[in-house]
C-alpha cells in the first residue's frame, strides 16, 4: 500500500431496505488531500462519509485508517471529525463554549482551551466574536464557527457532508476559498461532500465520481472535465450540459439517428459499422469553418459577451455551440462547423462506455 494513503476503503458494499445504495467501494484517501465526492442526490455520497466516520457499518469490505482496519472502531475513537450541512451548534452557548465543547469533554487545561480557541477563530476569520451568541450570527458565520469546533480537536481527517449548502451563492464561493485556505494551513485531509459540480471543481485536489452507489471516476479536476470516462460523468460536469448527438457508425462516418445528416470525422475511423453512438461535443468545442465536417442550420442565435450562443440543427437533432464570428449569425444560415480536439466524446449509446 502506497504509504501516504491515510484511509482504505476496500470492497464497500451497503443496503438499506434491500436496497443496494454503495456496490463494492474501493477508494484510496491521501494524507492531507482535499477530496470531494461528487454525484447526484441519493448516490451513496454521505453513505460513505458516514461509514468512515464510524456512524454507519458497511455489510461488506473494510475500512482501514493508517493501514489499521477500523471497521469495529466506534466513531469517537476515530481521528476523525464531522461537519454538518445543518450546523448542529449548542444555541444556548456562545461562540467561544460552542468551539470549547470537545476540549472540556476531554478535561483540557482551562490555559490550553483558551489558547487553543482562541487560535481556531484566528483560523476561521472570527477574531472578536468569542462572547456573541450563536443565533445571532449569519449563516456564514456559524458555519465557521461548526468547522473550528471540529478543529480545534485536531483530528487527522475532517469529513464535510455539504457544509455550504444552505448559504447563498456569494457566501458559498468566498466560504469555499477560505475552507481551501484552512485545509492547506491546517494539512488535515479534508473528505467534502457535494453534488454541485462547480464546487467540485474549484475546490478539490481530487473528485470521485459516483452514481447509483458505484463510482465512476476517480480523477484530477481537470481530467474529470477533459477525459470524462464515461458518458454519465461527461454529462454531470460542464455547464451549459454536454451535447449529445445520437448516430449510428456507416463507413467510419458518423451518420445521425435519423438518417437525415452526416459527417466524416477522424475520431469515427476504426469503430465497428452499426454500432450506436453519441457524438458528444461541449459547446465550446466547435468553430466555424467552411471546410468543416459537420454541416448544420442555425435555429436562434443570442449573445454571451464576445461570443455568440447558437442553437442548430444537424439533421433532426439540436445543438448549441459558442460561435465567434465575424458578421454574426441569424436564423436560417447553414453553417459548417468543425470540432476542436478538447471536449469532444464518442460514447456508446446502450453502454454508455467510452469509445474515443
Ligand atoms: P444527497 O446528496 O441527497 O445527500 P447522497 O449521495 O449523500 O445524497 P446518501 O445519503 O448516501 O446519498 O443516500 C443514498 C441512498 O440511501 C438514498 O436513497 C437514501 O434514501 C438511502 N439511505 C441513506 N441512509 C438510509 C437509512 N438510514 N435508511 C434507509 N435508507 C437510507
Amino acid at each position: 500500500m502506497n504509504k501516504d494513503v491515510l484511509i482504505r476503503l476496500n470492497g464497500i458494499s451497503k443496503s438499506f431496505d434491500g436496497e443496494t445504495v454503495l456496490d463494492d467501494l474501493h477508494l484510496e484517501i491521501h494524507d492531507k488531500e482535499f477530496i470531494t465526492l461528487l454525484g447526484p442526490s441519493g448516490c451513496g455520497k454521505t453513505t460513505t462519509l458516514r461509514i468512515i466516520g464510524g456512524f454507519e457499518t458497511p455489510d461488506a469490505g473494510d475500512v482501514y485508517f493508517d493501514g489499521k482496519r477500523i471497521n469495529d472502531l466506534p466513531p469517537y475513537r476515530r481521528q476523525v471529525n464531522t461537519v454538518f450541512q445543518k450546523y448542529a451548534l449548542f444555541p444556548h452557548l456562545n461562540v467561544f463554549d460552542n468551539i470549547a465543547f470537545g476540549l472540556r469533554v476531554r478535561k483540557t487545561k482551562d490555559s490550553e482551551i483558551r489558547e487553543k480557541v482562541k487560535a481556531m477563530l484566528e483560523l476561521v476569520n472570527l477574531r472578536g466574536f468569542e462572547r456573541r451568541r450563536v443565533g445571532t450570527l449569519s449563516g456564514g458565520q456559524q458555519q465557521r464557527v461548526a468547522i473550528a469546533r471540529a478543529l480545534v480537536n485536531e483530528p487527522k481527517v475532517l469529513l464535510l457532508d455539504e457544509p455550504l449548502a444552505a448559504l447563498d451563492l456569494k457566501l458559498r464561493k468566498d466560504m469555499q476559498n477560505e475552507l481551501k485556505n484552512i485545509q492547506q494551513r491546517t494539512g488535515i485531509t479534508f473528505i467534502f461532500v457535494t453534488h454541485d459540480q462547480e464546487e467540485a471543481l474549484s475546490i478539490s485536489d481530487r473528485i470521485v465520481l459516483m452514481k447509483s452507489g458505484v463510482l465512476q471516476q476517480n480523477d484530477l479536476p481537470q481530467r474529470l472535465y477533459n477525459e470524462p470516462a464515461n458518458q454519465f460523468g461527461a454529462g454531470f460536469l460542464g455547464n451549459p450540459p454536454i451535447n449529445n448527438i445520437p448516430g449510428t457508425i456507416q463507413d467510419c462516418r458518423f451518420v445521425t439517428a435519423d438518417g437525415k445528416a452526416d459527417a466524416a470525422l477522424d475520431m469515427c475511423r476504426g469503430v465497428e459499422n452499426g454500432r450506436k453512438v453519441n457524438l458528444s461535443v461541449r459547446s465550446e468545442s466547435f468553430v466555424l469553418d467552411a471546410d468543416g465536417p459537420i454541416a448544420c442550420e442555425v435555429t436562434r442565435v443570442y449573445q454571451m459577451g464576445k461570443e455568440e450562443m447558437a442553437y442548430l440543427r444537424m439533421g433532426e437533432c439540436d445543438f448549441r455551440a459558442y460561435i465567434d464570428s465575424e458578421e454574426g449569425l441569424k436564423p436560417g444560415d447553414q453553417v459548417h462547423l468543425a470540432l476542436k480536439k478538447r471536449g469532444v466524446f464518442l460514447f456508446d449509446r446502450e453502454t454508455g462506455e467510452r469509445i474515443r
